[in-house]
């Protein structure tokens, strides 16, 4: 893996520059703007390119920061944001690493959202690489055209189910050209260590297709035998151009993601973002909730609203954990209860998609929570029957949680945690406000979106964001320190655990189940260092000696500063 070139402790002596005048300050790798020093203009011919005043890295910070503040709208900022990448990569990094909870909504969710749906036509300079099926029998060569050649982690999108904003078509490239950013910033991974990847295998979005100006595959979207040929091609041809790259496959419409993630997971080190780093994350608020509470996770009752990649993916790694925790099969079963669009999920009730069936609720379960079978319940009744201590929605339907349904749970948990799981703000099921407000102040709740801490009744509560961003920066660069060929279930429950375990006493007292975005770095290494752990106890990947952990990972850290080039 790349090295840092520079480090947090100071300057170093980098890499031999390739290029010098006008050319160097066009690269975005090694170009330093305003910051090249009066002995690196004069060496590398840069006199009279740039203004006379030599700029510190900090000063070029705080002067993007002001320029992108004063932006109209946050797509502006967004723009502003992928030219400065355009133009210096390393200010780019040290902007967002000092920026991070501010930035994060730019470079990532919501923004990016409106970013993938007006792609084509706010679209400045490429990123990454796009393959079509047309492209099937070339793949291994388009890979050996992207930028680097020591390629470790690649985020792949075929663009199909976009946040919750569905087919985006080309447009999709800003998902993993984000991710990758905040893998980057997030976990120190080297830019160059990285490569998003756009499978463009056309859209079913009328309106894109119907665009002039569109910019992608315009076909209508490949499926059946011919998209799972193409899939097995791309496979192929990572392994075969980068064989130790991870592969994160992202925003996937939900059967292809549980279809892909169960077919390559023991062939090719890979996971998926949306079921496991969704599930992990979901399952550190959970263990954060009972530091409050001083329970056991095997005696929660977790009712889901909503059975798709998020809330199955959460319900396995939760029964994992529980399993650990040495419950009783059955009452691991009964503990979690799932409704989708046609009410609460059961045994002998019609259930078309094959991931959602390991969650019907048996006939022992149905028993015991006095349920009948003639017409499934409803989120009232359900929650009237099993009484949950957590309610977990992941729907894209807000208003979901209603005062009802959140008074009825209160009635029966001390302190009811509550999952407003749904992205962006405007789908969530319910407010941190409302469910606080219903419950009288006793609610911990956790959302998807980022939401304004609430006041009630004199005491101010701060509602954690369960993002996925806490997990997946740290699991991606365990991964590929330990070159593990695979990436178990149980990677994810040690970066859950570890993950509740670094919430700060005083942002649970505030009623915040997540650690400060600010401190993102330190999540980050906590987890590639559980990560690494676990690997080494299942024998996975290079075995990297326990008392070498933390210094492996503090040695491939990137943290985005210059270095001396003369
Ligand atoms: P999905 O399409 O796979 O699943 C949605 C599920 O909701 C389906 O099972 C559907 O049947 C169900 N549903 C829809 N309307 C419903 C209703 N009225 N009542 C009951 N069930 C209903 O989507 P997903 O990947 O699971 O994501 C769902 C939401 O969760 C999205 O908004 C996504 O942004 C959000 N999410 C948040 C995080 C996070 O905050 N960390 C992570 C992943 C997903």
């Amino acid at each position: 893996m790349q090295n840092s070139t520079s480090s947090s402790e100071g300057k170093e002596r980098g890499p031999k520059v390739p290029y010098d005048g006008t050319r160097l300050l066009q690269d975005p790798i090694f170009n330093k703007g305003t910051a090249f020093s009066q002995e690196e203009r004069q060496k590398l011919k840069l006199n009279g390119l740039l203004p006379p005043r030599q700029f510190t890295i900090e000063e070029q910070v705080a002067l993007e920061m002001e320029r992108l503040r004063g932006k109209a709208t946050d797509l502006d900022r967004f723009v502003g944001l992928a030219a400065l990448q355009d133009r210096n990569e390393t200010l780019f990094y040290r902007v967002l690493v000092d920026n991070m909870a501010e930035l994060m909504p730019i470079v990532y969710t919501p923004v990016v959202g409106q970013a993938c749906q007006q792609y084509s036509h706010i679209f400045r300079r490429p990123r990454g690489l796009w393959i079509t099926p047309e492209d099937i029998e070339r793949i291994p060569e388009i890979l050996r055209n992207a930028v680097s050649q020591d390629v470790r982690l690649i985020v792949v999108t075929d663009n199909e189910r976009i946040l919750g904003l569905g087919d985006q078509g080309a447009g999709g490239m800003g998902i993993p050209v984000g991710k990758v950013a905040l893998y980057c910033g997030g976990a120190g991974i080297h830019p160059t260590n990285t490569l998003p990847i756009s499978l463009d295998v056309g859209t079913n979005n009328g309106d894109l297709l119907n665009d002039p100006l569109y910019m992608g595959y315009r076909h209508r979207r490949l499926r059946g035998e011919p998209y799972d040929r193409f899939i097995e091609a791309f496979v192929k041809a990572v392994n075969e151009v980068f064989p130790k790259a991870l592969i994160q496959w992202e925003d996937f419409f939900k059967d292809i993601a549980f279809t892909l993630l169960d077919r390559y997971r023991k062939r090719t080190p890979c996971f998926n973002d949306d079921i496991q780093g969704t599930s992990a994350v979901a399952l550190a608020g959970m263990l954060a909730s009972l530091r409050v509470t001083g329970q056991k996770l095997c005696d929660q009752r977790i009712v889901y609203m909503g059975a798709g990649a998020a809330c199955v993916g959460i319900g396995r790694l939760v029964r994992t954990a529980m399993q650990q925790e040495g419950g009783d099969p059955q009452k691991i079963h009964e503990a979690q209860v799932f409704l989708d669009t046609r009410g609460l999920l059961f045994e002998g009730r019609m259930i078309k998609d094959e991931h959602k069936k390991e969650f019907a609720l048996n006939a022992t379960g149905m028993a015991r929570y006095d349920f009948g079978t003639d017409d499934p319940a409803d989120l009232l009744e359900v929650v009237n029957k099993v009484k949950p201590t957590i309610l977990l929605g992941a729907t894209t339907v807000p208003g979901t949680f209603t005062e009802e349904i959140i008074r009825e749970m209160a009635k029966h948990a001390e302190r009811p945690l509550v999952f407003p799981f749904s992205n962006p703000t405007s789908k969530a099921e319910c407010t941190p406000e409302e469910a606080i407000t219903w419950t009288d102040g006793r609610a911990l709740v956790a959302t998807g979106s980022p939401f304004a801490p609430v006041k009630h009744n004199g005491k101010t509560h701060v509602p954690g964001q369960g993002n996925n961003v806490f997990i997946f920066p740290g699991v991606g660069l365990g991964c590929i320190l330990s070159e593990t060929p695979e990436v178990p279930d149980s990677m994810f429950l040690v970066a859950a655990r570890t993950l509740a375990s670094l919430v700060a006493q005083e942002r649970l007292d505030m009623g915040s189940l997540y650690p400060d975005q600010g401190d993102l770095r330190l999540a980050s290494r906590a987890i590639a260092c559980a990560v690494i752990r676990e690997a080494n106890r299942l024998n996975l990947g290079s075995m990297i000696p326990d008392k070498e952990i933390e210094e492996t990972v503090d040695n491939a850290m990137w943290f985005p500063d210059y270095c001396d080039y003369v």
